[in-house]
């Protein structure tokens, strides 16, 4: 491996100091009820970066109270659309005057590359709030035509109290993919962070108060899956969910929303997504693409280009330049500037990843590049590649979420298109071809959400996104995220005149 080994034995400081630890609830930072705190940890090293509240059901209750009464009483629901969408833009716009602190908490706390977080991520983050800001004045409803002599019209209305529950490979993002169309529509809000990754959400929640919103609109409790997570999916004043994370914990998600009452759920979970190389591809350009697929993020994406089908008569070709591309890969702390991928998120996806990695190889697949662990501290794993992959194998059917790329080789568009559907998951797909007929055709048979033609990973805030099959259910994103938080209220007035 070419750079930063050394690195990673030296953590670079972060350069600043953690202040919001609290729960927060009714627009106030408070301890937990029990008193309890978790730590959060470097993954660059393992050590403690701080104590956090530790939210369980009864701070779920008192928040979930705090988001009724401000949905209930508050001026929120009620306010002028355009002073709610204003209210949103001062937010972000104190995002951007804090993006340093915001790119290095997120660093610090994730093991995101800083550099990456300060250009691309945090800057996505504000540009989502933007987007559902300038929404919050242009949601209205329809007139509609009737049969009898009947005035017939729809209210768009917020849905009431949402609770948000979030994973720990984009943090800021997905709490802004969460809160953006909630608020704009004039929702309240519980969201749970990750317990990985708790301290971004809360330095973003306060700045959100200092952007002015109503106490009890937005409330924040950091803690754990089963306790504070379940708790909120269980709530009987809770009026809508949304959850990103694992297929198993979306199970457990729609069922308990399904014992309580009801309340309808939004699912992104995980993938185990098809990159397609097709034998007219420009290969550079294909290798180039498909290891950001799977590489970007230290491989913790729900949408990683996780299976990379390669055209027979490109393979060889492809796999000699993504093991090079592979072992180019600048692996080390993620606060310096030239770092590409940093550690995983911590010891048990790192031990999970070690485990697909032997999986791999004992199954018969060839180890081009990595397979082990990097440097001899923190949680970080050399950027591996297997080729020879077979699809039966568990590193072509299970999401290992971390920096191993799969290579398979087909023949065929029929068969590659029967294969790259033979998942029970459908996030999304990567198709590299100058052939538009072969992009049209790919396009319309697989089964996925997205479908990136010669692009990948292009998150505009107006792109919808979500999965097919066990990746989720609903969309997020653009004009689709906004009807996870509208009901839609039908009104039919007698009309006196019947000319009319
Ligand atoms: P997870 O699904 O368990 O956690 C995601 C969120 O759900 C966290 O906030 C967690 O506290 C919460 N949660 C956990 N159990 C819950 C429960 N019973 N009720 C309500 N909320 C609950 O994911 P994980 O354990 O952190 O990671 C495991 C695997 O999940 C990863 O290896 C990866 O494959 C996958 N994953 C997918 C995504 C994604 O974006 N699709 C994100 C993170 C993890």
């Amino acid at each position: 491996f070419s750079t930063s080994v050394a690195a990673v034995d030296e953590a670079t400081s972060p350069g600043i100091s953690i202040d919001d630890t609290q729960l927060l609830i009714d627009g106030a930072f408070v301890d937990a009820a029990s008193g309890k705190t978790f730590s959060t940890f470097d993954p660059r090293t393992g050590d403690v970066i701080a104590h956090v509240a530790e939210g369980d059901k009864e701070d779920v209750n008192r928040a979930v109270q705090a988001a009724r009464r401000a949905f209930d009483h508050g001026p929120w629901p009620k306010m002028v659309p355009y002073e709610r969408s204003r209210l949103i833009l001062r937010f972000a716009d104190l995002m951007e005057k804090h993006l340093a602190d915001l790119a290095a908490i997120e660093a610090w706390d994730s093991g995101k590359p800083y550099k990456h977080c300060i250009d691309t991520e945090i800057p996505m983050v504000i540009r989502i709030i933007r987007y559902y800001a300038g929404w919050a004045d242009k949601i209205h409803g329809l007139t509609i035509p009737s049969d009898g002599h009947h005035h017939v019209q729809t209210l768009h209305e917020p849905i009431g109290v949402a609770g948000q529950i979030i994973p720990w490979n984009f943090p800021l993002l997905m709490f802004a993919w969460k809160i953006g169309p909630a608020l704009a529509c004039g929702n309240t809000v519980v969201l749970k962070t990750a317990e990985h990754t708790p301290l971004s959400a809360l330095y973003a929640a306060r700045l959100l108060h200092e952007a002015g919103i109503p106490n009890g609109v937005l409330n924040v409790i950091s803690g754990f899956g089963p306790t504070a997570g379940a708790a909120l999916c269980s709530h009987m004043e809770v009026d809508k969910l949304a959850f990103t994370g694992s297929t198993m914990t979306g199970k457990s998600v729609l069922e308990l929303a399904a014992r309580s009452n009801l309340k309808p759920v939004t699912l992104e979970l995980g993938g185990k997504s098809p990159f397609i190389v097709c034998e007219d591809a420009d290969v550079d350009k294909a290798v180039e693409m498909a290891h950001s697929a799977l590489f970007f993020n230290q491989g913790q994406c729900c949408c990683a280009g996780s299976r990379t089908f390669v055209h027979e008569s490109v393979y060889d070709e492809f796999v000699e330049k993504a093991k090079a591309r592979a072992m180019n890969r600048v692996v080390g702390d993620p606060f310096r500037v030239e770092v590409e991928q940093g550690p995983q998120i911590d010891s048990k996806q790192f031990e999970k990843i070690m485990m697909y990695i032997r999986s791999g190889m004992e199954s018969g697949a060839k180890l081009e590049a990595g397979g082990a662990r990097f440097g001899n501290r923190g949680f970080y794993v050399q950027p591996t590649v297997f080729s020879n992959v077979q699809d039966d194998m568990l590193i072509a059917t299970d999401e290992i979420f971390g920096p191993v790329q799969s290579i398979l080789k087909y023949r065929d568009l029929d068969e590659v298109i029967a294969r790259a559907n033979k998942s029970p998951y459908g996030l999304a797909a990567g198709v590299f071809t100058s052939n538009m007929d072969t992009a049209n055709t790919l396009t319309r048979s697989l089964r996925v959400g997205s479908v990136w033609i010669n692009c990948y990973d292009v998150f505009d805030a107006a792109i919808p996104f979500g999965g097919y099959k066990m990746s989720g259910q609903g969309r997020e994103k653009g004009i689709y995220g906004l009807r996870n938080y509208l009901q839609v209220k039908a009104v039919v007035q007698a009309l006196k005149d019947p000319a009319w």
